[in-house]
């Protein structure tokens, strides 16, 4: 039965982690995979998740299976980090999942089960993998368009051109913040224009947050999702806990599913009847973390601190990249890295002009150009802005 196997396509990202680690010049410098690294290339644990794990340590009795749906405190801090603390409670059914993936994973299962012949709309360009899980579904992808090429900025006019095709049953997938991968945002004034469209069409929106307080802040990268939850009948917001409480590995994500009040236990019986048939229960120890430094003022104020570090020191490396690339260039065309927010951006080069800088440079991104900001330090910004000018970008 296996020899009827095929081989899968290797996935790009995680293929290029494996050739950068192959590459022995000393100097390299790699800016694929989405992990945040420190100026001396660590991912280390944030000290509130280190103080969170020995007080969990010191007070957990029981390794028992626990919630099906996930852990209610888990539920309620989530919420109230994505959409304030006046969150619609009676609108809304929770599932922890399995990381940002699962979250997504899952809401698209659920956006099936309401409606077997759902379209789902998904920028172009989008994280991969949500087309790559969408088309294993055999669930019918429509793009829209998002990303102008030469602008490196959003295409708003065209985006909304082709929302205003998406039909009641389909779900528009759209990224809460820090756009993977291009690092292009909508402003709220567009935020708004996009929940108005959605009106009209009827389609569900779905918002993938992976990188709250990677941006413009905690809040400010949730406004967003807030007006959105605001203005529509239903919403899907597919929340990741890898990035900003840097548990990557924990597998630690919330799905939140908006709708009307009179809906919401059953939805809640069908999100926790899609854990039963993936695996069960979610893994519980990335939800008490986060539960735990969310409501611990001390641990609270401790990973905001932190998160705010993290956060400006991206924004540090963007304004150097940027700021070398003027110098370099004499015009202000790489500005744009110093406007974009979160962890990429796309530098808007050619497959052969990021080839020339891995064989010239031994600087690693992703071909569409895709460069992860957290890769760089203050040493390595002049090498790029020099291997970006000497490729012709
Ligand atoms: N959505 C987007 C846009 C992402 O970039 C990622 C992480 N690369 C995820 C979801 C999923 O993250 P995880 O499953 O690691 O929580």
């Amino acid at each position: 039965m296996f020899s009827n196997l095929k081989p899968q396509p290797a996935d790009k990202i995680l293929a290029l982690s494996g050739l950068y680690r192959a590459d022995p010049r000393e100097d390299k410098i790699d800016l694929g995979v989405g992990v945040y690294k420190t100026a001396e290339g660590k991912t280390p644990i944030m000290t509130a998740i280190s103080k969170a794990e020995k007080i969990l340590h010191e007070t957990e009795t029981t390794k028992s299976y626990a919630g099906l749906a996930g852990q209610p405190d888990f539920h309620a801090a989530m919420a109230s980090m994505v959409l304030g603390e006046g969150y619609p409670a009676d609108r809304l059914a929770f599932l922890s999942t399995v990381g940002g993936t699962g979250a997504c994973r899952q809401a698209f299962e659920l956006a099936r089960v309401a409606n077997p012949d759902m379209k789902v709309w998904v920028s172009d360009p989008t994280w991969p993998n949500h087309i790559t899980i969408l088309n294993f579904m055999g669930v019918e992808v429509k793009p829209y368009r998002y990303f102008d090429n030469d602008a490196r900025a959003v295409a708003f006019d065209a985006m909304i051109e082709d929302l205003k095709q998406a039909k009641k049953g389909d779900v528009v997938l759209l990224h809460g913040c820090c756009h993977n991968p291009t690092g292009a945002n909508l402003t709220l004034e567009q935020w708004a224009v996009v929940a108005e469209t959605l009106l009209e069409t009827g389609a569900t929106p779905m918002i993938d947050l992976a990188y709250q307080g990677f941006g413009d802040g905690l809040e400010a990268d949730a406004a967003g999702t807030r007006l959105m939850a605001e203005k529509m009948p239903e919403l899907m917001i597919a929340a990741s806990c890898s990035k900003n409480f840097g548990i990557y590995r924990e597998r630690t994500g919330c799905l939140m599913v908006l709708g009307d009040a009179a809906n919401t236990a059953v939805t809640q019986d069908n999100l926790s009847k899609l854990n039963r048939l993936a695996y069960s229960f979610p893994p519980f120890h990335g939800q008490a973390l986060v539960a735990k430094v969310l409501t611990d003022p001390t641990l609270r104020q401790e990973w905001e601190d932190e998160l705010e570090a993290v956060r400006n020191g991206m924004l540090g490396l963007r304004e150097q990249l940027a700021s070398e690339l003027r110098q370099l260039t004499n015009s202000d065309r790489f500005d744009f890295l110093a406007h974009h927010r979160g962890m990429f951006s796309r530098l808007g080069a050619t497959e052969e002009q990021v080839l020339k800088m891995r064989e010239d440079n031994a600087i690693y991104m992703v071909g569409d150009s895709r460069l992860n900001i957290a890769g760089l330090n203050k040493t390595s910004v002049p090498l790029l802005a020099k291997a970006i000018v000497a490729a012709g970008v």
